[in-house]
């Protein structure tokens, strides 16, 4: 069987957020025992609320975070506590797009530095090869003509314009994995499908594997063959895309997808309730089922015990007791 290009073991990345004199240390924990595997080529869409913990963990897999318990292992390698100088392979190996492409790129550099910066700093070809590999990357997000667009700055280029430069950017040094942090939010809608359909296109003529994250569940059509539903730290649903779009079986899904609009009247009919509520403290979250204080179909066992992930076949799993055997 092949092996996984990426494999997060019980990964948790805790806050300190308070040390009072006599008091135990408080944590916020952001990111609470995920495990999930990435195969090599694949895109995953990593989709939750705003404060679900889903960019903590982008942040942790690339070790811009330290992991506070758990492992990380990359193309074979145990990569949970390199330290900086070791990291610099993996820095070649795995990239980031950032949400917001005006803060993420110099504003002082023109945009052949900015790709070229990445090239230097692991020593990558000579001036010529530089070069080359820059205009092609240009090419390849459809900045064009490449003369024209390579010595503008930042603030002569639209949001969309930035943003492919960003990807240009996470590209260049050809990584194995790319993690994309909402980078379609801050754009305008009419130029959302395209850079989503650009970031597609590279990821499968390259076989990059890619973990896109959203709080936009509607756009995960666009890109990834797996779906992961992040709540409150936990994975709460796994499933390929289809089939989690069609079937989706935690409550906390169905509530994703009833908030999204569907032109078909009968998928508009069959999850209407979307709880009430707001995520709960991670510093202090509820006992059992995170979501258990908004789920309609909450049960006694719901409010005291964690459920486990539950495989349903096919590569669907769910974190609810809903579908344990009992
Ligand atoms: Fe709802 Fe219980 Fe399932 Fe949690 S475990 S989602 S509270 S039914």
């Amino acid at each position: 069987m092949a092996e996984p290009l990426l494999r997060v073991e019980n990964l948790c990345k805790w806050f300190e957020v308070r040390r009072g004199l006599f008091s135990k240390p408080l944590y916020l924990k952001a990111v609470d025992n995920v495990s999930f595997e990435l195969m090599r080529g694949e895109a995953v869409s990593l989709v939750g609320e705003s404060g679900s913990g889903k960019t903590t963990l982008g942040r942790t897999i690339l070790r811009l975070l330290e992991p506070t318990k758990g492992r990380i292992i990359f193309d074979g390698k145990d990569i949970t506590h390199l330290r900086p100088k070791e990291l610099m392979w993996y820095r070649r190996e795995a990239s980031l797009v950032q949400q917001d492409p005006y803060g993420a790129l110099p504003s002082f550099m023109n945009i052949y530095r900015i790709l070229e910066e990445p090239l230097l700093i692991h020593k990558v070809g000579d001036r010529e090869e530089r070069r080359e590999r820059i205009f092609k990357a240009l090419e390849e997000v459809r900045l064009t003509p490449v003369e024209d667009f390579a010595f503008k700055y930042p603030h002569m280029l639209s949001g969309g314009q930035l943003q492919r430069v960003a990807i240009a950017r996470a590209l260049i040094l050809r990584p194995k994995l790319v993690i994309a942090d909402e980078p379609v939010s801050m754009l305008d809608a009419s130029v959302r499908i395209e850079i989503l359909t650009l970031m597609r296109e590279l990821q499968e003529k390259r076989r990059i594997s890619f973990i896109y994250i959203t709080h936009d569940l509607s756009t995960t059509r666009y890109f990834s063959e797996w779906i992961y539903i992040m709540y409150a730290g936990h994975l709460m649903e796994i499933a390929p895309t289809k089939e989690l779009i069609s079937n989706p079986q935690h409550p906390y899904t169905q509530a994703l997808l009833a908030a999204i609009p569907d032109p078909d009247p009968e998928n508009r009919k069959r999850f209407r309730k979307v709880p009430p509520g707001e995520p709960p403290s991670l510093i202090n979250p509820p006992p059992g089922c995170r979501f258990h204080p908004r789920c309609p179909y909450a049960m006694d066992i719901c409010r005291r015990e964690e459920p486990p992930m539950i495989d349903l076949g096919g590569g669907h799993r769910v974190k609810c007791w809903l579908y344990a055997k009992r």
